[in-house]
């Protein structure tokens, strides 16, 4: 192994340097209907067209009053009632209660709601109608409501441009009034996977041969990162057809190759992407699997995008499943990001407990990632539970597919037992 390959921490802070100064750069932007902004980037900041909640809500059915006067001695004599969508009614004089649904506008004049189950509805002496607290229930002033504004005020900024789009950013966007979004235009992601024992999927392989599943897995992944993949034919392992497809491939914002970057005698990549220029930023990282990415920058080819007045950036990813699972999410998927306009964006890793002993798992100089499956419980007081998933290896796409996470084996010697606290990757 050479010693100057870059360990896994050195290669990560290169990586989340580089995705941070690429992420000030804006993409394009393109407006889409909120109905497709799901997986998007907010190029827009989000802001509330009016004071969220626009009135004193009510959150329970019940009673609105002054909260001074609800007492389980005196009671209130009911003399209307509002139901969500009704217009805020009132004024509620002193001494009187008014009848509120979930979700309704408070009368003026009342501070409080108190809820339907805590409270006694009894006839008076004239017939009315008359509300009264059920010892030992209290209403203090403002419960049950949340004020005008409490939420947000008009104007108020509540998303940031570069926030992805979930379901609760659609929702806060059409509480707001938004029918459309801004959003960044997806980078175009070349997938470039190399091989001359690959076949497509549909076609039955020689003996020798392998279905090409890197493609697809890569096509997902991208998709995943807010990118728009873009799965290119296989390629050849001669440098003919390398330097063919590779030119064909700048075009895209981002290249991710696949296979072709170990030391054999028929993985050419590395040289083929010289010859086109390329300035490397890592040619190999302290890893397993994953050692011989390559990451690099193609000389600018087509500035389509503002994000690409530096060239296409391209990673070489090491063509066994494994390998290109692991290196595409720890450094293509924050390039992408960046790419994609998003900000704080960071491999994602939690802390769980060991549940069975992988102390032979431990390569000195070598971070590790190796397929695991965590269990989230969520039981009180407990941290998740990982066990390693049984492998032959990087090319175990079984055991890759029936993981939810990597179990990271640091470079220095740890202890691993079962009971351990150890750090995952999810997936
Ligand atoms: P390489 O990185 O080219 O040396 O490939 C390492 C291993 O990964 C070999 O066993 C390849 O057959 C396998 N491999 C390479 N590319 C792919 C691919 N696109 N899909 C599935 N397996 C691949
Ligand atoms: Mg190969």
């Amino acid at each position: 192994m050479s010693p100057a390959l870059p360990s896994f921490d050195e290669a990560a802070v290169l990586i989340d340097g580089y995705a941070t100064r690429l992420g000030q750069l804006r993409p394009p932007v393109e407006r889409v209907s909120l109905d497709l902004a799901a997986g998007r980037v907010l190029a827009q900041p989000l802001r509330a067209d009016q004071d969220q909640p626009p009135f004193d809500r009510s959150t329970r059915d019940g009673y609105a009053c002054r909260a001074t006067e609800a007492s389980a001695h005196s009671p209130l004599q009911i003399i209307g009632a509002t139901r969500a969508g009704d217009a805020p009614a009132g004024p509620v004089p002193p001494g009187a209660a008014w009848e509120i649904m979930t979700g309704a506008p408070v009368p003026a004049g009342a501070d409080a709601v108190v809820m339907l189950e805590h409270v006694q509805v009894s006839r008076g002496k004239a017939f009315e109608t008359r509300v009264q607290l059920l010892p030992p229930r209290k209403l203090k002033p403002g419960e049950n409501v949340v004020a005008k504004g409490a939420q947000a005020r008009m104007g108020d900024e509540l998303l940031a441009v570069g926030t992805a789009i979930r379901p609760a950013q659609i929702a806060l966007a059409a509480a707001c009034g938004y029918s459309q979004l801004e959003v960044f235009v997806r980078p175009r992601v070349a997938i470039l996977a190399t091989g001359d024992e690959l076949v497509p999927v549909e076609t039955l392989p020689a003996p020798g041969q392998i279905r090409n599943s890197n493609a697809p897995m890569l096509a997902a992944m991208v998709a995943a990162a807010g990118g728009e993949p873009w799965v290119l034919p296989t390629v050849a392992d001669d440098d003919e057809s390398l330097d063919r497809a590779l030119a064909q491939a700048a075009d895209a914002d981002l290249l991710i190759l696949s296979g072709g970057v170990s030391a054999g005698k028929f993985d050419l990549v590395e040289p083929a992407l010289a010859r086109m220029g390329a300035q490397f930023h890592l040619t190999g990282v302290r890893i397993q699997p994953g050692k011989p990415l390559v990451f690099c920058e193609l000389p600018v080819r087509n500035a389509r995008t503002a994000k690409n007045e530096n060239g296409t950036k391209c990673f070489g990813l090491p063509g066994n499943p494994v390998s290109s699972a692991v290196t595409f999410l720890l450094f293509a998927a924050p390039v992408l990001a960046a790419l994609a306009g998003r900000h704080k964006f960071a491999p994602r890793y939690a802390l769980a407990r060991l549940s069975v002993d992988a102390e032979k798992q431990a390569k000195p100089g070598l971070t590790r990632f190796l397929p695991a499956f965590c269990t989230f419980s969520g039981a009180p007081g407990q941290i998740p539970e990982v066990a390693l998933v049984s492998s032959q290896g990087s090319g175990d796409l079984a055991a890759l597919a029936r993981s939810n996470c990597f179990l990271v084996v640091p470079e220095r010697s740890s202890i691993l037992e079962a009971g351990a606290t150890v750090r995952i990757l999810l997936t």
